[in-house]
């Protein structure tokens, strides 16, 4: 009797082995040398290497070859108990994608930094006293000395690169224009481009201190996907592509956010208090078609971070920061098509 029920077992386990079996995600990017990254918000998971990414969508059976290809993916199948599992033959057919080489690299060819307010346009405003006086400080003067050095420290660094200031003195800006200038830029399907946007906060509560991170669910869609590619495929799906599509930017800006409060942490966390990312939708660079954030570097309603926001050297590691978390992010989008876990 203990013996049959040992066949049966045995039995058993070597069905179990004959099966095709659904492979683990994170055993599916090992196999095609890809990095897995996973937004559980939105329900997206991506794969990527240098030169593809796979981005797919469980919850709507749809996956995106390289931003152009529709590949329908029933084969990836989020499990009951937990996990996110990969058919054979999705395997298989990504194998094959993923083995095939893009010349093109995916690079970051244009950095826009944006020093919020000037000429007219103070933005806010902030006192503090320094020996006896009183002191007012503007945020245009705070957002524009330190977008000047951040400027210098990538102009180095990436001689190659078109780097561009929104403004590089005291002018009066409308926001159209700033983000005007950012669209007229062209870029070949493999390029990118990021806006930064730098301000100082205010508050009622002038204890309020520390700086802060925005990044921008975008609304831009972009028209990459083949027609030939939709053939049998429903109407309504297509605006869940377009979606999909969108939360590229939203992801790399995420990213990019998380890069810039990392390398600000750097710099001042020993001098003030790490907010963290916030996300909205209202911002100057809502218009912007790219990776976008705004950084809020510090209160200047905050008489003791007026203080350090009116000096030039503190202001020169607050650029050291946000230079540090944007090459960060540059070395990365550029390494590995863009995502990172
Ligand atoms: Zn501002």
């Amino acid at each position: 009797m203990v013996r049959k029920l040992g066949f049966l077992l045995l039995f058993a386990l070597v069905l179990l082995l004959l099966l095709p079996a659904d492979a683990p995600v994170s055993e599916v990017a090992d196999t095609l040398g890809a990095r897995f990254f996973w937004e559980p918000g939105r329900q997206t998971g991506m794969l990527s290497t240098r030169d593809h990414v796979f981005v797919f969508k469980p919850d709507v059976s749809l996956g995106i070859f390289d931003y152009e290809r529709l590949i329908p993916s029933e084969g990836v199948l989020l499990k009951p108990e937990g996990g996110i599992f990969f058919s054979e033959a999705l395997v298989a057919q990504l194998v094959a994608l993923f083995g095939k080489t893009d010349p093109h690299k995916p690079v970051v060819s244009a950095i826009i930094i944006d020093p919020g307010h000037g000429g007219r346009d103070p933005g806010a405003l902030g006192r503090f006293t320094s020996s006896g006086e009183s002191v007012v400080i503007m945020e245009k003067d705070v957002v524009l000395a330190t977008a000047l050095h951040l400027y210098s420290l990538l102009k180095a660094r990436y001689p190659e690169k078109e780097i561009i200031l929104t403004r590089s003195e005291d002018l009066y800006l409308k926001l159209e224009e700033r983000t005007e200038l950012a669209n007229r830029i062209k870029l070949e399907p493999h390029e990118a481009m990021i806006f930064v946007s730098l301000h100082a906060n205010a508050s009622f509560n002038t204890k309020a201190s520390g700086y802060e991170v925005w990044f921008l669910p975008p609304e831009y869609r972009r028209d990459v996907i083949d027609p030939e590619d939709l053939e049998g495929v429903e109407k309504d799906v297509i605006p869940i592509l377009n979606t999909m599509l969108e939360e590229e930017y939203t992801v790399e800006s995420i990213i990019l956010a998380k890069a810039i409060l990392e390398g600000l942490d750097e710099q001042l966390g020993e001098h003030t208090d790490n907010r963290g990312l916030k996300e909205e939708t209202w911002f100057v660079v809502r218009d912007a078609r790219m990776p976008s954030v705004l950084i809020e570097m510090g209160f200047v309603t905050n008489e003791e971070e007026a203080r350090l926001l009116s000096d030039p050297e503190y202001l020169k590691k607050a650029g050291r920061g946000i230079y540090n978390g944007v090459s960060e992010f540059i070395d990365t989008f550029e390494r590995t098509s863009g995502f990172t876990e």
